[in-house]
């Protein structure tokens, strides 16, 4: 039977790329996201891909959504932690509600996501994590002190969980997009989006597909010795 992989966020942006990705590979995927249904019932008509809406910060929510899926589709075997958001603010302007969504969301979603399928996957002993995170959660980035706190946790998280599942052959690991050309990359300024592409040696903006590559490397039955790893995809920015 086809494995079923739950993509949080994964009907538009680098989600949907990764959700496509994982059904051309031959896996039942589930997308869900947040609140954008013209998007969600777009994607659903495009790919025959379930979307499913649940808030990723709202741990009573996700453990709900995570049991209907297993119900009515079988259990969840690979989650990929894709959903997140941006509020960008310098310390000076940075609300105590931009800090919380923004950890709430990117960080507490993956342990909610996390926290949610990890019991089944324990049982079975079988498992593919893969959690997004962030080039500006390993270098930092001007104006994101809340958006690098909580990539560089999802770092030290992925670490962490993933010697604790290494027995039960369920294995995490990050992925570390530099700058990908979706909305959240558009709603920089254009001044400001120039000097980051001069700073990428490739020359140019990620797309989704380059993000959604390392997640079918990552989730394949046969990456069973790949864990706790960040795999940098950012046409080597990091290196700079
Ligand atoms: P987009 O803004 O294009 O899409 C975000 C997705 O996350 C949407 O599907 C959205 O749902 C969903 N989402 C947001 N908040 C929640 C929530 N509270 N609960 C459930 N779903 C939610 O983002 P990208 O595709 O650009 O980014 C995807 C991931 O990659 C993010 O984690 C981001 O931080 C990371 N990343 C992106 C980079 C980039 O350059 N774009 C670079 C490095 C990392 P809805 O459509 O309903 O709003």
């Amino acid at each position: 039977m086809a494995r079923v992989a739950l993509v949080t966020g994964g009907q538009r942006g680098i989600g949907a790329a990764i959700s496509k990705a994982l059904q051309g590979a031959g896996r039942t995927v589930v997308a869900s996201y947040a609140g954008n249904d013209a998007a969600a019932a777009a994607f659903t008509e495009e790919t025959g891909i379930r979307c499913v809406k649940f808030d990723v910060s709202d741990f009573a929510g996700c453990q709900a959504a995570v049991a209907k899926i297993e119900a009515e589709v079988g259990p969840i075997e690979i989650l990929v932690n894709n959903a997140g958001i941006t509020r960008d603010a310098m310390m000076r302007k940075l609300t105590r509600d931009m800090w919380d969504a923004v950890i709430d969301t990117n960080l507490g979603g993956c342990y909610n996501l996390c926290k949610s399928v990890w019991d089944g996957m324990s049982a079975r002993k079988f498992g593919r994590i893969v959690n997004i995170g962030s080039i500006n959660g390993q270098a930092g980035q001007l104006g994101q002190v809340n958006y690098a706190a909580a990539k560089s946790g999802i770092h030290g998280f992925t670490k962490a969980l993933a010697q604790e599942g290494a027995r039960a052959s369920i294995t995490v690991n990050a992925i570390a997009p530099g700058y990908v050309d979706t909305e959240m990359v558009r709603a920089v300024p254009a001044d400001v989006l120039e000097k980051i592409i001069a700073r990428i040696p490739r020359g140019r903006l990620g797309k989704a597909e380059d993000i959604a590559r390392g997640v079918l490397f990552l989730t394949a039955d046969d990456a069973d010795f790949i864990t706790g790893s960040t795999l940098s995809i950012n046409g080597g920015q990091h290196m700079y």
